[in-house]
């Protein structure tokens, strides 16, 4: 399991750039800038979508971890 695995979100509340990891896909974060709390999702989801169920985003989390390990793992 990578340590170093982000994507970037746009606070709702503050409009500024997060930092977010994966592993919090689909769970409550809180903005370092406002402390507001939102749900972190990727990027791609955003609009009006019905909540997605919790395996779904875990699926999500686990297609990105495998991208990153790829990219690590990739041979010269
Ligand atoms: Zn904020």
């Amino acid at each position: 399991m990578s340590k170093s695995a982000y994507f970037m979100q746009e606070c709702g509340t503050c409009g500024r750039n997060l930092r977010v990891r994966i592993s919090y896909l689909g769970k409550q974060v809180v903005c370092q800038h406002c402390k507001s709390q939102f749900r972190a999702t990727d990027s791609i989801d955003k609009g009006d979508s019905p909540v997605k169920p919790a395996s779904a985003a875990l699926k999500r989390a686990d297609e990105l971890l495998a991208a990153a390990d790829a990219i690590k793992n990739r041979p010269r």
